[in-house]
């Protein structure tokens, strides 16, 4: 399970969140130190070490990309802008990555795709 960093809104507490990929997104996040639940996520830098992480990454960029895209989602568009992203950050993404990105590129949904990779955990 992935974990993600967040930053209170209120209090300004850091503090890290695991949650599953199925429910990042619709999991409503709490500061634990004041409860609030205006919290900002906190993108920091890429952990490539483990191939979890990397995978877990790649699950969140698909899921934050669906979501810079609306619901009527362009495969074609999320696989040109996850290529020049990562073309952009310098980190070399693995084959997974690319092979994602190059089935987005041949209109293939990232829900399909998804369903098509390993389940994480
Ligand atoms: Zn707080």
């Amino acid at each position: 399970m992935p974990a993600y960093e967040y930053i209170c809104d209120n209090c300004h507490h850091f503090f890290s969140v695991r949650i599953s990929y199925e429910h990042y997104g619709n999991q409503p996040v709490v500061c634990p130190q004041c409860g609030n639940a205006m919290v900002t996520r906190h993108i920091g830098k890429v952990r490539m070490s483990h191939s979890d992480d990397a995978r877990m990454q790649l699950f969140s960029e698909l899921a934050d990309a669906r979501k810079m895209e609306g619901v009527d989602e362009n495969p074609v568009e999320i696989g040109r802008m996850m290529r020049r992203m990562s073309r952009e950050s310098g980190a070399e993404m693995g084959e997974q990555f690319n092979e994602v990105v190059d089935r987005l590129e041949h209109g293939q949904t990232s829900a399909d795709i998804e369903n098509d990779l390993p389940e994480p955990d």
